[in-house]
């Protein structure tokens, strides 16, 4: 019998797994659908990265969902890179999809947030964009998004000021506040949600602060949102 599926459903091999996240307070797991990423959604991080941070529509890539790895992971370097980039951010959990979400209900599609890393392949993504060439190799590669536990907003409410920070061995790398995001959650949910048909199981990492940087192997990550949680990933070295 597969894993998952209608019982009367014969899968020629077996069905894929379900990519799950820890739900702090419960024994129940969030199963992901798919990864969602917001490009340069703080002013800041814009202006390092060689863009005008003023306020042009938001702009979206993907990562597949099994990129999703858990806090406490220790992880192989990943493959075909010299310039492995941090990029600390805020997740948000939907519990509920649609199309065309209106800013004002967005929030009720919510049903927690992480602190989350999408991490980038910096060289690959270079060469990307001197080409034209699209960013998934440089972003949606594996392990490409450490994920901490899931705080459900029935917890904790809606983060929408607040720290976020990352060290590197216990030194400071990235720090900025929630309040600096461009686009906030209702209004990326807003939008993305007119360019495709969201879905419970969704999960959105939206944006990074200042200070990305490079990663080495054997290094530890530590990140942090105030009210969200902590995260924590290492290398091999
Ligand atoms: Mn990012």
């Amino acid at each position: 019998m597969p894993p998952v599926g209608d019982e009367s459903t014969s899968y020629a091999i077996a069905a894929p797994v379900v990519t799950t996240v820890a739900v702090d307070g419960s024994d129940a797991t969030f199963p992901v659908a798919r990864v969602f990423c917001v490009g340069r959604n703080y002013a800041e991080h814009a202006e390092e990265m060689g863009h005008d941070p003023d306020r042009e529509p938001p702009f979206f890539f993907t990562k597949p969902a099994d990129a999703v790895v858990p806090s406490g992971s220790r992880l192989p370097f990943p493959a075909r890179t010299a310039e492995l980039h941090h990029e600390i951010e805020l997740v948000v959990a939907l519990a509920e999809g649609g199309r065309d979400i209106a800013v004002e209900t967005a929030l009720d599609h919510v049903f927690g947030y992480a602190v989350g890393l999408d991490m980038t392949r910096r060289d690959l993504q270079t060469v990307a964009k001197q080409a034209r060439r699209p960013w998934d190799m440089a972003k949606g590669f594996d392990q490409s998004a450490p994920t901490s536990p899931i705080r459900p907003a029935a917890a904790i409410g809606h983060p929408a000021t607040g720290a976020i920070w990352l060290r590197i061995n216990g030194r400071l790398r990235q720090e900025g506040d929630l309040a600096q995001q461009i686009w906030n959650v209702p209004e990326t949910i807003n939008y993305l949600s007119t360019l495709v048909a969201l879905r419970p199981g969704d999960l959105i990492m939206t944006g990074t602060p200042k200070g990305v940087g490079p990663v080495e192997p054997g290094d530890r990550l530590e990140g942090h949102i105030d009210g969200v949680g902590d995260l924590t990933i290492d290398y091999d070295g």
